[in-house]
Protein backbone atom coordinates (compact mmCIF):
# COMPACT_ATOMS: atom_id res chain seq x y z
CA UNK A 1 0.00 0.00 0.00
CA UNK A 2 3.36 2.40 0.49
CA UNK A 3 4.66 1.31 -2.19
CA UNK A 4 4.75 2.64 -5.90
CA UNK A 5 4.44 -0.27 -8.00
CA UNK A 6 4.42 0.40 -11.81
CA UNK A 7 0.59 0.36 -11.61
CA UNK A 8 0.91 3.56 -8.73
CA UNK A 9 3.26 4.85 -11.12
CA UNK A 10 0.85 4.81 -14.36
CA UNK A 11 -1.95 6.00 -12.07
CA UNK A 12 0.17 9.03 -10.09
CA UNK A 13 0.96 10.14 -13.99
CA UNK A 14 -2.59 10.09 -14.62
CA UNK A 15 -3.93 12.13 -11.94
CA UNK A 16 -1.40 14.86 -11.83
CA UNK A 17 -2.21 15.11 -15.56
CA UNK A 18 -5.60 15.76 -14.29
CA UNK A 19 -4.54 18.25 -11.77
CA UNK A 20 -2.24 19.91 -13.96
CA UNK A 21 -5.25 20.01 -16.69
CA UNK A 22 -7.39 21.44 -14.07
CA UNK A 23 -4.83 24.37 -12.51
CA UNK A 24 -4.86 25.74 -16.33
CA UNK A 25 -8.43 25.68 -16.81
CA UNK A 26 -9.69 29.24 -16.14
CA UNK A 27 -13.08 28.75 -17.06
CA UNK A 28 -14.16 25.38 -15.42
CA UNK A 29 -17.60 23.81 -15.64
CA UNK A 30 -19.55 24.85 -13.39
CA UNK A 31 -21.19 22.12 -11.68
CA UNK A 32 -24.32 21.21 -9.72
CA UNK A 33 -25.01 19.26 -6.37
CA UNK A 34 -27.05 16.50 -6.48
CA UNK A 35 -28.72 14.44 -4.05
CA UNK A 36 -26.86 12.02 -2.21
CA UNK A 37 -29.30 8.68 -3.16
CA UNK A 38 -28.75 9.78 -6.86
CA UNK A 39 -24.87 9.76 -6.60
CA UNK A 40 -24.87 6.91 -5.00
CA UNK A 41 -26.96 4.74 -7.57
CA UNK A 42 -25.16 6.05 -10.15
CA UNK A 43 -20.80 5.51 -9.21
CA UNK A 44 -22.61 2.31 -6.37
CA UNK A 45 -20.22 1.21 -4.00
CA UNK A 46 -16.77 2.59 -3.42
CA UNK A 47 -15.26 1.33 0.09
CA UNK A 48 -15.33 -2.47 -0.51
CA UNK A 49 -13.03 -4.85 1.65
CA UNK A 50 -10.36 -5.33 -1.49
CA UNK A 51 -11.40 -2.07 -2.90
CA UNK A 52 -12.05 -0.90 -6.09
CA UNK A 53 -9.01 0.26 -7.57
CA UNK A 54 -7.29 3.87 -8.37
CA UNK A 55 -8.25 3.88 -11.90
CA UNK A 56 -12.05 3.41 -11.31
CA UNK A 57 -12.33 5.55 -8.22
CA UNK A 58 -10.73 8.50 -10.21
CA UNK A 59 -12.64 7.47 -13.00
CA UNK A 60 -16.22 8.05 -10.70
CA UNK A 61 -14.70 11.02 -9.75
CA UNK A 62 -13.68 12.81 -12.48
CA UNK A 63 -16.66 12.01 -14.53
CA UNK A 64 -19.49 11.75 -11.60
CA UNK A 65 -18.58 12.99 -8.78
CA UNK A 66 -16.49 16.50 -9.97
CA UNK A 67 -19.57 17.58 -12.00
CA UNK A 68 -21.62 17.93 -8.54
CA UNK A 69 -19.21 20.37 -6.94
CA UNK A 70 -19.18 24.24 -8.08
CA UNK A 71 -15.79 25.37 -8.64
CA UNK A 72 -15.22 28.25 -6.34
CA UNK A 73 -12.51 30.07 -8.52
CA UNK A 74 -14.72 30.21 -11.57
CA UNK A 75 -14.95 34.02 -13.03
CA UNK A 76 -18.29 33.95 -12.22
CA UNK A 77 -18.97 32.59 -9.15
CA UNK A 78 -19.94 35.46 -7.73
CA UNK A 79 -21.54 34.67 -4.21
CA UNK A 80 -20.36 34.27 -0.92
CA UNK A 81 -16.33 35.15 -0.80
CA UNK A 82 -15.62 33.26 -3.59
CA UNK A 83 -11.73 32.25 -4.22
CA UNK A 84 -8.86 32.17 -6.82
CA UNK A 85 -5.91 30.47 -5.76
CA UNK A 86 -3.21 30.91 -7.83
CA UNK A 87 -1.85 28.64 -10.24
CA UNK A 88 1.57 28.72 -7.93
CA UNK A 89 -0.20 28.20 -5.10
CA UNK A 90 -2.02 25.04 -5.86
CA UNK A 91 0.63 23.52 -7.45
CA UNK A 92 2.35 23.99 -3.87
CA UNK A 93 -0.21 22.89 -2.40
CA UNK A 94 0.43 19.02 -3.73
CA UNK A 95 4.39 19.90 -2.95
CA UNK A 96 3.03 20.60 1.06
CA UNK A 97 1.26 17.15 0.67
CA UNK A 98 4.00 15.17 -0.83
CA UNK A 99 7.19 16.77 1.54
CA UNK A 100 4.51 14.67 4.92
CA UNK A 101 5.97 18.15 6.93
CA UNK A 102 4.63 18.02 10.54
CA UNK A 103 3.76 21.47 11.14
CA UNK A 104 3.33 21.63 14.79
CA UNK A 105 7.22 21.86 16.02
CA UNK A 106 10.56 23.85 14.55
CA UNK A 107 12.06 20.72 15.63
CA UNK A 108 10.20 18.75 12.75
CA UNK A 109 9.55 21.51 10.56
CA UNK A 110 12.35 23.69 10.78
CA UNK A 111 12.30 24.30 6.83
CA UNK A 112 8.81 24.90 6.35
CA UNK A 113 7.89 27.08 9.25
CA UNK A 114 10.81 29.22 8.08
CA UNK A 115 8.52 29.88 5.10
CA UNK A 116 5.33 30.08 6.60
CA UNK A 117 7.28 32.85 9.26
CA UNK A 118 8.40 34.76 5.85
CA UNK A 119 4.78 35.46 4.71
CA UNK A 120 3.79 36.15 8.20
CA UNK A 121 6.49 38.53 8.05
CA UNK A 122 4.79 40.19 4.94
CA UNK A 123 1.29 39.54 6.67
CA UNK A 124 2.39 41.93 9.64
CA UNK A 125 3.80 44.17 7.63
CA UNK A 126 0.86 45.11 5.88
CA UNK A 127 -1.04 45.69 9.43
CA UNK A 128 1.43 47.77 10.43
CA UNK A 129 1.28 46.13 14.13
CA UNK A 130 4.25 47.02 16.07
CA UNK A 131 7.95 45.50 16.54
CA UNK A 132 7.07 41.74 18.11
CA UNK A 133 3.87 41.53 16.41
CA UNK A 134 3.32 37.85 14.89
CA UNK A 135 1.19 35.09 13.75
CA UNK A 136 0.29 31.57 12.45
CA UNK A 137 -1.49 30.25 9.92
CA UNK A 138 -4.57 28.44 10.79
CA UNK A 139 -7.62 26.47 9.34
CA UNK A 140 -9.80 29.50 8.58
CA UNK A 141 -11.47 32.97 10.05
CA UNK A 142 -13.32 30.45 12.17
CA UNK A 143 -10.60 29.02 13.74
CA UNK A 144 -8.40 32.26 13.93
CA UNK A 145 -11.26 34.16 15.63
CA UNK A 146 -11.28 31.03 18.63
CA UNK A 147 -7.63 31.15 19.25
CA UNK A 148 -7.93 35.17 19.16
CA UNK A 149 -10.88 34.90 21.31
CA UNK A 150 -9.47 31.93 23.81
CA UNK A 151 -6.03 34.76 23.78
CA UNK A 152 -7.86 37.61 24.58
CA UNK A 153 -9.76 35.95 27.62
CA UNK A 154 -7.38 33.84 28.86
CA UNK A 155 -5.53 37.28 29.16
CA UNK A 156 -7.83 38.91 30.91
CA UNK A 157 -8.26 35.98 33.58
CA UNK A 158 -5.09 36.06 34.17
CA UNK A 159 -4.84 40.06 35.17
CA UNK A 160 -7.65 39.45 37.91
CA UNK A 161 -10.91 39.28 35.77
CA UNK A 162 -13.73 37.47 36.95
CA UNK A 163 -13.64 33.94 36.87
CA UNK A 164 -16.97 32.79 38.38
CA UNK A 165 -19.05 34.04 35.11
CA UNK A 166 -19.04 34.03 31.51
CA UNK A 167 -17.05 36.73 29.77
CA UNK A 168 -18.47 39.31 27.26
CA UNK A 169 -17.68 40.42 24.09
CA UNK A 170 -18.71 43.39 22.26
CA UNK A 171 -19.32 43.35 18.41
CA UNK A 172 -21.28 44.70 15.90
CA UNK A 173 -24.41 43.45 13.93
CA UNK A 174 -22.70 43.17 11.29
CA UNK A 175 -19.67 40.74 12.93
CA UNK A 176 -19.21 36.93 10.75
CA UNK A 177 -21.24 34.52 12.07
CA UNK A 178 -18.52 32.75 13.65
CA UNK A 179 -17.77 35.16 16.36
CA UNK A 180 -20.94 33.71 17.60
CA UNK A 181 -20.87 30.63 17.32
CA UNK A 182 -17.06 30.54 18.58
CA UNK A 183 -18.38 32.63 21.68
CA UNK A 184 -20.52 29.48 22.39
CA UNK A 185 -17.43 27.30 22.19
CA UNK A 186 -15.85 29.31 25.04
CA UNK A 187 -19.36 30.00 26.75
CA UNK A 188 -18.56 33.50 26.23
CA UNK A 189 -21.82 35.79 25.80
CA UNK A 190 -21.51 38.18 22.59
CA UNK A 191 -23.70 41.48 22.68
CA UNK A 192 -24.48 43.05 19.61
CA UNK A 193 -24.28 46.56 18.71
CA UNK A 194 -27.18 47.67 16.06
CA UNK A 195 -25.36 49.19 13.52
CA UNK A 196 -26.66 49.47 9.62
CA UNK A 197 -23.39 50.84 8.35
CA UNK A 198 -19.83 50.70 10.22
CA UNK A 199 -19.13 50.85 14.02
CA UNK A 200 -17.89 53.73 15.40
CA UNK A 201 -15.90 54.27 18.98
CA UNK A 202 -18.75 56.67 20.04
CA UNK A 203 -21.56 53.95 19.55
CA UNK A 204 -19.22 51.31 21.10
CA UNK A 205 -18.63 54.01 23.96
CA UNK A 206 -22.34 54.18 24.36
CA UNK A 207 -22.57 50.56 24.66
CA UNK A 208 -20.38 50.17 27.27
CA UNK A 209 -21.31 53.27 29.52
CA UNK A 210 -24.98 51.46 29.01
CA UNK A 211 -23.66 48.51 30.84
CA UNK A 212 -24.51 47.78 34.30
CA UNK A 213 -21.54 47.00 36.58
CA UNK A 214 -21.74 43.49 36.98
CA UNK A 215 -22.12 43.09 33.46
CA UNK A 216 -19.10 45.67 33.00
CA UNK A 217 -16.57 43.62 35.00
CA UNK A 218 -17.20 40.52 32.89
CA UNK A 219 -16.57 42.97 29.62
CA UNK A 220 -13.34 41.60 27.99
CA UNK A 221 -12.68 42.05 24.31
CA UNK A 222 -14.56 43.96 21.53
CA UNK A 223 -14.33 42.84 18.13
CA UNK A 224 -14.77 45.01 14.85
CA UNK A 225 -14.70 43.69 11.14
CA UNK A 226 -12.57 45.02 8.37
CA UNK A 227 -14.73 44.42 6.17
CA UNK A 228 -17.76 42.55 6.72
CA UNK A 229 -18.88 39.39 4.60
CA UNK A 230 -22.04 41.01 3.34
CA UNK A 231 -20.92 44.35 2.52
CA UNK A 232 -17.30 45.12 3.27
CA UNK A 233 -18.01 47.91 5.20
CA UNK A 234 -14.81 48.34 7.52
CA UNK A 235 -15.87 49.86 11.21
CA UNK A 236 -13.92 53.03 12.79
CA UNK A 237 -10.86 50.71 14.03
CA UNK A 238 -9.35 54.21 14.68
CA UNK A 239 -12.00 55.44 17.39
CA UNK A 240 -12.66 51.35 18.36
CA UNK A 241 -9.01 51.19 19.36
CA UNK A 242 -9.13 54.35 21.19
CA UNK A 243 -12.17 53.06 23.41
CA UNK A 244 -10.37 49.79 23.94
CA UNK A 245 -7.54 51.27 25.32
CA UNK A 246 -9.28 53.62 27.47
CA UNK A 247 -11.60 50.37 28.76
CA UNK A 248 -8.66 48.18 28.76
CA UNK A 249 -10.37 45.93 26.84
CA UNK A 250 -8.94 43.36 23.83
CA UNK A 251 -9.05 45.10 20.31
CA UNK A 252 -9.90 42.01 17.39
CA UNK A 253 -10.32 42.98 14.09
CA UNK A 254 -11.92 40.04 11.93
CA UNK A 255 -10.37 40.84 8.90
CA UNK A 256 -10.69 37.82 7.53
CA UNK A 257 -12.37 38.77 4.09
CA UNK A 258 -11.23 42.37 4.29
CA UNK A 259 -7.33 42.09 4.96
CA UNK A 260 -6.20 41.52 1.88
CA UNK A 261 -7.59 44.73 0.84
CA UNK A 262 -4.79 46.22 2.83
CA UNK A 263 -2.83 45.94 0.08
CA UNK A 264 -5.03 47.88 -1.77
CA UNK A 265 -3.50 51.83 -1.53
CA UNK A 266 -7.03 52.80 -3.10
CA UNK A 267 -8.83 51.29 0.18
CA UNK A 268 -5.81 51.30 2.57
CA UNK A 269 -6.95 54.49 4.59
CA UNK A 270 -10.15 52.98 5.27
CA UNK A 271 -8.07 50.73 7.58
CA UNK A 272 -6.59 52.96 9.92
CA UNK A 273 -6.59 51.91 13.67
CA UNK A 274 -5.55 48.31 12.82
CA UNK A 275 -2.17 48.42 13.54
CA UNK A 276 -3.94 49.30 17.34
CA UNK A 277 -5.40 45.87 17.29
CA UNK A 278 -4.16 43.02 19.86
CA UNK A 279 -5.21 40.76 17.80
CA UNK A 280 -6.18 40.17 13.77
CA UNK A 281 -7.72 37.41 11.52
CA UNK A 282 -6.76 37.43 7.88
CA UNK A 283 -8.16 34.57 5.62
CA UNK A 284 -5.55 34.11 2.64
CA UNK A 285 -7.81 31.27 1.58
CA UNK A 286 -10.25 34.34 0.43
CA UNK A 287 -8.30 37.37 -0.67
CA UNK A 288 -5.07 36.55 -0.95
CA UNK A 289 -5.51 33.97 -2.98
CA UNK A 290 -4.09 30.72 -1.15
CA UNK A 291 -5.95 27.22 -1.67
CA UNK A 292 -8.46 25.97 0.81
CA UNK A 293 -7.92 26.13 3.47
CA UNK A 294 -5.50 28.84 4.97
CA UNK A 295 -6.65 31.57 7.44
CA UNK A 296 -3.71 33.07 9.68
CA UNK A 297 -4.52 35.01 13.09
CA UNK A 298 -1.79 37.98 14.00
CA UNK A 299 -1.13 39.23 17.25
CA UNK A 300 0.64 41.93 19.23
CA UNK A 301 1.85 40.44 22.02
CA UNK A 302 2.32 36.57 20.46
CA UNK A 303 3.33 35.57 24.49
CA UNK A 304 -0.09 36.26 25.65
CA UNK A 305 -1.26 33.78 22.74
CA UNK A 306 1.39 31.38 23.80
CA UNK A 307 0.57 31.55 27.20
CA UNK A 308 -3.01 30.41 26.21
CA UNK A 309 -2.56 28.16 23.94
CA UNK A 310 0.39 25.94 24.28
CA UNK A 311 -0.12 21.99 25.11
CA UNK A 312 1.98 19.77 27.68
CA UNK A 313 2.47 16.41 27.84
CA UNK A 314 5.73 14.26 28.23
CA UNK A 315 5.91 12.97 25.01
CA UNK A 316 6.19 16.88 24.21
CA UNK A 317 8.31 17.95 26.34
CA UNK A 318 11.17 17.23 24.20
CA UNK A 319 10.07 20.38 21.53
CA UNK A 320 10.75 22.49 24.25
CA UNK A 321 14.10 21.24 25.15
CA UNK A 322 16.88 23.88 24.35
CA UNK A 323 18.53 22.02 21.75
CA UNK A 324 15.39 22.04 19.70
CA UNK A 325 14.22 26.02 20.14
CA UNK A 326 12.38 27.63 17.62
CA UNK A 327 8.99 28.69 16.93
CA UNK A 328 6.38 26.09 17.24
CA UNK A 329 3.19 27.04 15.55
CA UNK A 330 1.00 25.10 17.31
CA UNK A 331 2.30 27.10 20.51
CA UNK A 332 -0.38 29.89 19.14
CA UNK A 333 -3.27 28.42 17.80
CA UNK A 334 -6.33 25.98 18.72
CA UNK A 335 -4.36 22.98 16.60
CA UNK A 336 -1.77 20.61 17.46
CA UNK A 337 -0.77 18.84 14.45
CA UNK A 338 -1.18 20.80 11.89
CA UNK A 339 -0.38 20.71 7.93
CA UNK A 340 1.84 23.64 6.64
CA UNK A 341 -0.91 25.95 4.87
CA UNK A 342 0.80 29.32 4.43
CA UNK A 343 3.32 27.09 2.33
CA UNK A 344 1.89 27.77 -0.44
CA UNK A 345 1.09 31.53 -0.25
CA UNK A 346 5.04 31.55 0.68
CA UNK A 347 5.77 29.51 -3.06
CA UNK A 348 3.31 32.08 -4.85
CA UNK A 349 4.43 35.14 -2.99
CA UNK A 350 8.44 34.07 -3.58
CA UNK A 351 7.45 33.28 -7.21
CA UNK A 352 4.84 36.38 -8.15
CA UNK A 353 6.08 39.10 -5.95
CA UNK A 354 4.00 41.36 -4.10
CA UNK A 355 3.10 43.75 -6.53
CA UNK A 356 1.40 41.53 -8.45
CA UNK A 357 -0.36 40.75 -5.48
CA UNK A 358 -1.17 43.99 -5.06
CA UNK A 359 -2.79 44.67 -8.54
CA UNK A 360 -4.92 41.41 -8.23
CA UNK A 361 -6.52 43.40 -4.78
CA UNK A 362 -6.83 46.70 -6.85
CA UNK A 363 -8.81 44.64 -9.37
CA UNK A 364 -11.52 43.27 -7.60
CA UNK A 365 -11.86 46.48 -6.12
CA UNK A 366 -11.96 48.32 -9.93
CA UNK A 367 -14.25 44.79 -10.90
CA UNK A 368 -16.97 45.90 -8.03
CA UNK A 369 -16.78 49.90 -9.19
CA UNK A 370 -17.58 49.14 -12.52
CA UNK A 371 -20.36 46.35 -11.83
CA UNK A 372 -21.35 49.57 -9.71
CA UNK A 373 -21.29 51.89 -12.76
CA UNK A 374 -22.86 49.37 -15.11
CA UNK A 375 -25.93 48.78 -12.62
CA UNK A 376 -26.61 52.18 -11.92
CA UNK A 377 -26.88 52.91 -15.63
CA UNK A 378 -29.40 49.90 -16.16
CA UNK A 379 -33.31 50.57 -16.13
CA UNK A 380 -34.82 48.78 -13.43
CA UNK A 381 -31.91 48.32 -11.58
CA UNK A 382 -30.70 50.19 -8.27
CA UNK A 383 -27.46 50.05 -6.28
CA UNK A 384 -28.54 49.75 -2.49
CA UNK A 385 -25.06 51.84 -1.21
CA UNK A 386 -22.08 52.30 -3.12
CA UNK A 387 -19.67 49.48 -3.18
CA UNK A 388 -17.81 48.32 -0.06
CA UNK A 389 -14.21 46.96 -0.99
CA UNK A 390 -15.11 44.26 -3.73
CA UNK A 391 -18.85 43.55 -2.55
CA UNK A 392 -21.98 45.28 -4.41
CA UNK A 393 -25.17 45.19 -3.21
CA UNK A 394 -27.72 46.09 -5.61
CA UNK A 395 -31.59 45.43 -6.17
CA UNK A 396 -33.84 45.09 -8.92
CA UNK A 397 -37.55 47.08 -9.51
CA UNK A 398 -40.42 45.07 -8.03
CA UNK A 399 -38.27 41.79 -7.03
CA UNK A 400 -39.07 40.04 -4.12
CA UNK A 401 -37.01 37.13 -2.14
CA UNK A 402 -38.66 34.68 -4.48
CA UNK A 403 -37.72 36.54 -7.57
CA UNK A 404 -33.97 36.73 -6.42
CA UNK A 405 -34.01 32.67 -6.07
CA UNK A 406 -35.19 31.97 -8.69
CA UNK A 407 -33.11 33.70 -11.15
CA UNK A 408 -30.09 32.42 -8.88
CA UNK A 409 -31.23 28.82 -9.50
CA UNK A 410 -31.84 29.71 -13.48
CA UNK A 411 -28.91 30.95 -13.89
CA UNK A 412 -26.81 28.27 -12.24
CA UNK A 413 -28.59 25.55 -13.96
CA UNK A 414 -27.82 27.44 -17.04
CA UNK A 415 -23.90 27.22 -16.19
CA UNK A 416 -24.03 31.41 -16.62
CA UNK A 417 -23.10 32.02 -12.93
CA UNK A 418 -23.52 31.58 -9.65
CA UNK A 419 -24.41 34.78 -7.85
CA UNK A 420 -26.79 34.60 -4.75
CA UNK A 421 -29.63 37.21 -2.81
CA UNK A 422 -28.53 38.51 0.73
CA UNK A 423 -30.35 40.73 2.76
CA UNK A 424 -30.31 44.25 3.95
CA UNK A 425 -30.92 45.78 6.91
CA UNK A 426 -31.95 49.45 6.42
CA UNK A 427 -34.48 52.23 9.10
CA UNK A 428 -35.09 48.84 10.54
CA UNK A 429 -36.29 46.78 7.71
CA UNK A 430 -34.59 43.88 6.19
CA UNK A 431 -34.95 43.41 2.25
CA UNK A 432 -33.94 41.02 -0.03
CA UNK A 433 -31.12 42.28 -2.62
CA UNK A 434 -28.59 40.87 -5.35
CA UNK A 435 -24.68 40.71 -4.02
CA UNK A 436 -21.55 40.29 -5.89
CA UNK A 437 -18.27 39.59 -4.35
CA UNK A 438 -15.49 39.74 -6.61
CA UNK A 439 -11.93 37.98 -5.98
CA UNK A 440 -10.93 36.34 -8.70
CA UNK A 441 -9.02 38.84 -11.18
CA UNK A 442 -9.75 36.73 -14.08
CA UNK A 443 -13.54 37.91 -13.77
CA UNK A 444 -14.03 40.17 -17.07
CA UNK A 445 -16.19 43.72 -17.86
CA UNK A 446 -17.54 40.81 -20.11
CA UNK A 447 -18.76 38.60 -17.70
CA UNK A 448 -20.53 40.92 -15.29
CA UNK A 449 -22.30 42.36 -18.71
CA UNK A 450 -23.40 38.90 -19.40
CA UNK A 451 -24.78 38.38 -15.71
CA UNK A 452 -26.31 42.08 -15.39
CA UNK A 453 -27.89 41.31 -19.07
CA UNK A 454 -29.76 38.33 -17.18
CA UNK A 455 -31.57 41.02 -15.15
CA UNK A 456 -32.72 43.24 -18.12
CA UNK A 457 -36.58 43.07 -18.77
C1 LIG B 1 -15.24 34.14 6.04
C2 LIG B 1 -15.19 34.90 7.29
C3 LIG B 1 -14.99 34.26 8.53
C4 LIG B 1 -14.90 32.76 8.64
O1 LIG B 1 -13.73 32.29 8.02
P1 LIG B 1 -13.60 30.75 7.58
O2 LIG B 1 -12.31 30.76 6.86
O3 LIG B 1 -14.78 30.47 6.70
O4 LIG B 1 -13.60 29.94 8.81
C5 LIG B 1 -14.90 35.05 9.65
N1 LIG B 1 -15.03 36.38 9.59
C6 LIG B 1 -15.24 37.03 8.42
C7 LIG B 1 -15.36 38.51 8.43
C8 LIG B 1 -15.34 36.31 7.24
O5 LIG B 1 -15.54 36.96 6.09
Amino acid sequence: MHTLDLDTVEMTLDVMKYAIGRITNKNPELGHPRREEDLLAEVGETITPKGIGGERAFQLFRDVLIKATVPIDHPRHLAFVPAAPTRAAVLFDLVTSASSIHGAYWMEGAGGIFCENRAMDWLVSLTGMPKGAFGVFTSGGTAANLSAMVTAREAWRSRGGVTDRRGIIIASSGAHSSIKAMAKVIDAEVLLVPTEDLLTGQALSERIAGMNPEDRCCLFAVVATGGTTNAGIIDDLQGIAEVCEREKLWFHVDAAYGGGALLADSVRPLFAGIERADSITIDPHKWLFSPYDCGAVLYKNPELARQAHQQEGSYLDIFKDEGASGFNPSDYQIQLTRRLRGLPLWYSLATHGTDKYKWAVERGIYLAQEAARRIDSQPGLELVREPGLSCVLFRKAGWDAVDYTEWTYRNHRDGIALVAPTKWKAAGQSETVLRFCFINPDTTIEDIELILGTLRD
